[in-house]
């Protein structure tokens, strides 16, 4: 294993970041390779433990000489985000000094080669040339992970609509119990950036079999402990052996997935109707009908009238909830995969 530290200057005088990057060769030329990155948005660490826990199964298999393809490995992708702490509270998802989203406005790149890269610019802001960089690490691997998490949610994966059937060994090797297929634009969010170049290529050359592309949502924000890092750490080995990144045939995972899957329209982004407290009366992974009720929002506390119930619009599957117990009018606060269609399905990516 060789490991390199990146180093980002920040927008200003004195500030660095740096990025540690674990790379172990492999040993075969026509295995897949792999990049693995955690906490885009930085305040989701299921990943980062996820990552520490499987670092040890990486070195036990290249000492025993079973790493056929090049992994690469980069546990925690955004100094920047993990910096930006504003009154004791982490803001990790959008970039402060331009409030753009970590995770959309990368660059899609014409081909999959580093050549393909945008030039590199140092008149552009931290978070672009973040980008950039994640970019040009990742681009032209086989594999490419983007580990993060909801607020509270089941395990689920974001899979371009284009890999899928082909990628349900995947989601069973991972544990995930849902998969939301998407197409077309999704703000340019790493993992678009990760397909858009393949997409390009004439099928032949492009070979989308031999593609695994997600962003892995490992549960909620809280879900940070040392069984689920145990347990995600197994899942990530066995996508890597069944894809045969690393030779150990006993962890290949079956190829029939049979948890949810839905095209990304399906998904019911259900919002506040007034601002208020929270009572939420489903949990991620339950099942519900048409019309049960998903929470009661308590606007007017002390008043008869002070709540509002909100109902399923359409029967289906809870998959994510907030983390939060009072928002404001409009605030999404469940994502709800329907059987059918959504009436008022998102365009691109579910949230900003
Ligand atoms: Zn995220």
């Amino acid at each position: 294993m060789q490991k390199s530290v990146e180093e980002l200057p920040g927008d200003t005088e004195g500030v660095v970041y740096r990025i540690p990057v674990y790379r172990f060769a492999g040993s075969s030329a026509d295995a897949p390779s792999a990049y693995i990155q955690a906490a885009l948005h930085a305040g989701e660490l299921p990943g980062v433990v996820a990552i520490h826990a499987l670092m040890p199964k990486l070195r036990q298999a290249e000492a025993e000489g079973r790493i056929l393809g090049d992994i690469t490995v980069v546990p925690a992708a955004n100094p920047v985000g993990r910096a930006q702490y504003l009154f004791g509270d982490l803001e990790g998802r959008f970039h402060l000094g331009t409030r753009t989203n970590f995770n959309r406005d990368f660059p899609l790149l014409d081909r999959p080669e580093k050549s393909a890269l945008p030039p590199a610019t140092p008149a552009a802001t931290v978070d672009v040339r973040l980008k950039r960089l994640l970019v040009e690490l990742s681009v032209g691997h086989d594999i490419v992970l983007d580990l993060h998490c909801d607020d509270e949610g089941v395990p689920y994966f974001y899979v371009p609509a284009e890999l899928w059937p082909a990628m349900q060994d995947c989601a069973v090797a991972m544990g995930v119990e849902a998969v939301v297929l998407w197409k077309g634009s999704s703000g340019a969010a790493f993992e678009e950036a990760a397909i858009h170049p393949w997409l390009q290529l004439p099928p032949e050359e492009a070979d989308l079999e031999r593609r695994v592309i997600t962003t892995v949502e490992f549960r909620g924000q809280r879900d940070v402990d040392s069984a689920y890092a145990e347990s995600d750490a197994q899942g990530i080995y066995r996508l890597l052996a069944t894809r045969g990144v690393i030779a150990d045939k006993e962890a290949a995972a079956p190829k029939n997935f049979d948890g949810v899957v839905a095209p990304i329209e399906n998904v019911e982004m259900i919002s506040m109707p007034r601002a208020g407290a929270i009572l939420f009366h489903v949990e991620p992974g339950q099942r519900i009908a048409n019309g049960a009720p998903l929470a009661t929002i308590v606007h007017s506390p002390g008043e008869p009238d002070g709540a509002i119930e909100i109902q399923a619009p359409q029967a289906g599957y809870i998959l994510t909830r907030s983390m939060h117990r009072s928002g404001r009018a409009g605030d999404d606060i469940i994502k709800l995969v329907g059987e059918a269609r959504s009436t008022k399905p998102k365009d691109g990516a579910l949230e900003d």
